[in-house]
């Protein structure tokens, strides 16, 4: 059936004015008919949605999740089974669609099979997957403790296919695995970071013909690319001198690894989200934040904001992610990332066609134009004046994706 969005302000992130219109049709194939001012336009039969008050805007997407993560106590992590994992990971994608994310890319973690899933019928985001991230050992992603202790959880071989790896070859090994198990990005970690109990975000890791190798193969093999895990400038310009599609976190930027993005049109991912969420009393109190983790993060809170702003200062893309997980409220990182020196507009465009680019997304999404796909989010307020507003879950009062309403609590 037809849906027409009626009454609304419409705004997407091309421009800071509303487009000409406040009619936003959608046919049966779920991407948008037209957009304009007369209602005539509006089929028999159509659902109408009446957004007074609302804007409407491209659904957003978050490029940088981790939809089987948590915040949580070790004891509860290592208790639970894959079967729970998988479980718990359709619950999320749930309730972020239904915050307003209609597409994430997971950044490690995620099977493939969770993605067919939701393609499949089961309510959450698109999904792009990287699977298992390619890690050093002793790097970001080895979970295994000082004591020898595999800190990984439940998961199988098959679908999560091992990701340590060290030396040309068997980094392409390990990336091929990746693939053989429906991997659309390879993610890898080109410094050390602050959850991981050996190392730091000072650490660098991998060559760059070690990261070479993964981008090479993830090209040979037609996937979208590699997402680098890069905290200090000497691992960002590695990654980016091997030619990685975007760099997560970032903190660490400098004039060299600026000019490098600019010449390559790589994107940085900020993820304040997190940045904040593990810095938060509950999580530390507890110790789910353990105190090196706590130590590592604060020292970094400066560099974080110094450095973004300059970057975004000197015209470096951004697209949205926040490195999120289970029970994280996904689009505050809007906020966060006006907070730290973006233009309101350049939240809302990180978040939409910034990020529809990132994923070689923007021709179906991104934007609101005839002939796109509707992923639509309903917000109350502007956006543009108020961007506060990403930090309450309840101004997002509806979600349509492909053209179905998902959530409506108008
Ligand atoms: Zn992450």
């Amino acid at each position: 059936m037809p849906l027409a969005i009626v009454g609304a302000r419409l705004l997407d992130g091309r421009s800071a004015s509303p487009l000409d219109g406040d009619t936003l049709v959608v046919g049966e194939d779920g991407r948008i008919a037209s957009i304009g001012r007369s209602r005539s336009a509006i089929p028999d039969g159509s659902t109408v949605l009446d957004a007074a008050g609302a804007t409407v805007i491209p659904g957003l997407i978050d490029c940088h999740v981790h939809i089987g993560g948590a915040h949580e106590r070790l004891e509860a992590a290592i208790a639970r089974t894959y079967t729970e994992s998988v479980g718990q990971m359709l619950k999320v994608g749930q309730a972020w669609l239904e915050s307003g994310i209609t597409t994430i890319r997971d950044a490690g973690g995620a099977p493939a099979g969770l993605k067919k899933l939701f393609a499949g019928g089961w309510p959450g985001p698109r999904l792009q997957v990287s699977v298992n991230p390619i890690s050093i050992t002793g790097g970001h992603g080895d979970g295994m403790s000082p004591s020898g202790v595999i800190l990984d959880g439940d998961r199988p071989m098959t679908e999560i296919p091992p990701a340590i790896a060290d030396g040309p070859d068997e980094v392409r090994k390990a990336v091929r695995a990746q693939i053989r198990a429906g991997a659309d990005w390879i993610k890898t970690f080109s410094t050390g970071g602050v959850y991981s109990m050996m190392d730091g975000p000072g650490a660098v890791q991998f060559s760059v013909e070690e990261l070479g190798v993964m981008v090479e193969e993830a090209r040979l093999a037609g996937i979208h690319g590699v997402l680098a895990h890069a905290e200090n400038a000497a691992g960002i310009r590695n990654a980016l001198v091997a030619g990685v599609r975007s760099i997560e976190h970032g903190d660490g930027i400098d004039d060299e690894a600026i000019d490098l993005m600019l010449e390559r049109d790589v994107p940085i991912v900020p993820t304040f989200l997190i940045s904040y969420r593990m810095l938060e009393p509950e999580l530390v109190e507890q110790g789910i934040t353990p105190p090196w983790a706590v130590e590592k993060q604060q020292a970094l809170m400066p560099d974080l904001d110094r450095n973004f702003r300059h970057a975004v200062e000197r015209g470096v893309r951004v697209a949205m992610g926040t490195d999120g997980v289970r029970d994280d409220h996904l689009p505050r990182e809007l906020k966060h990332m006006v907070d730290h020196g973006l233009s309101p507009l350049g939240a809302l465009r990180a978040a939409t066609i910034e990020a529809a680019r990132l994923l070689d997304l923007a021709d179906d999404l991104g934007t609101l134009e005839p002939g796109k796909i509707a992923d639509l989010a309903l917000v109350t307020g502007d956006p543009l004046t108020e961007p506060a507003l990403w930090g309450d879950p309840a101004r997002v009062v509806a979600v349509v994706q492909s053209g179905r309403v998902v959530a409506d609590r108008r």
